[in-house]
């Protein structure tokens, strides 16, 4: 409280959360308001995967099983992605890092591009409301990957996966947590209030 110039505003940004938290919604709408790009790894994988490509080819034997794509596929993906013009000023990555390796490599492609996180944003939500919200936007969008096995076996990934990055973004003082059961406007009034903390 005792800071009078205003610290700038968090613009590297990641969202982390279980599948169905709403990271997806909302990462489109923090990003907007801060004119930044959201990047997801999810959606691209998805776009490979309509536009029938090599990496949408392989990407979508492991997303039907509601594995993890390996990291050495994921990695040179974001790394490309953030090395693009319109990510020089910011971003908010949805969807990854999803590992310790992706970690380590966003950190040497962040470090490589002279630059480093401001922040990590984390969607708190119950599992239980979690898998019917799948369930539901399975039937709304017809992913493919949003059946009940699919969901279970996408969470459970999550937990064992997933869930460390956590202590490891907290040790670095990066972790501010958002209650994602709120309504999604109420969510992304939260997640704008967490960036604009300290
Ligand atoms: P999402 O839309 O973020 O839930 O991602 C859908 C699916 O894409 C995941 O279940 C994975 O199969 C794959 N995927 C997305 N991001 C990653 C990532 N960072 N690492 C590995 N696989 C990913």
């Amino acid at each position: 409280m005792t800071s009078s110039s205003s610290a700038p505003t968090a613009r590297r940004l990641l969202i982390v959360g279980p599948p169905g938290a709403g990271k997806g919604t909302q990462a489109v709408r923090l990003a907007e308001s801060l004119s930044i790009p959201a990047i997801s790894t999810g959606d691209i994988f998805r776009a490979n995967v309509a536009g029938e490509t090599e990496l949408g080819v392989l990407a979508k034997s492991y997303m039907d099983a509601g594995e993890y794509v390996p990291d050495s596929v994921t990695n040179d993906m974001v790394r490309s992605r953030l090395s693009e013009d319109d990510a020089k000023d910011g971003f908010l990555l949805d969807g990854y890092p999803r590992t310790l390796d992706q970690v380590e490599a966003l950190d040497g492609t962040l470090a490589e591009l002279g630059t480093a996180l401001d922040a990590v944003l984390l969607l708190q939500v119950e599992t239980d409301a979690v898998v019917s919200r799948l369930v539901e936007r399975g039937r709304a969008e017809g992913r493919s990957d949003d059946t009940e096995a699919t969901i279970r076996r996408r969470l459970e990934v999550y937990a064992e996966q997933t869930a460390p990055l956590i202590d490891v973004y907290e040790n670095r003082g990066l972790v501010r947590r958002v209650d994602g059961m709120a309504t999604i406007d109420e969510v992304t009034v939260s997640l704008q209030e967490a960036l604009a903390e300290r």
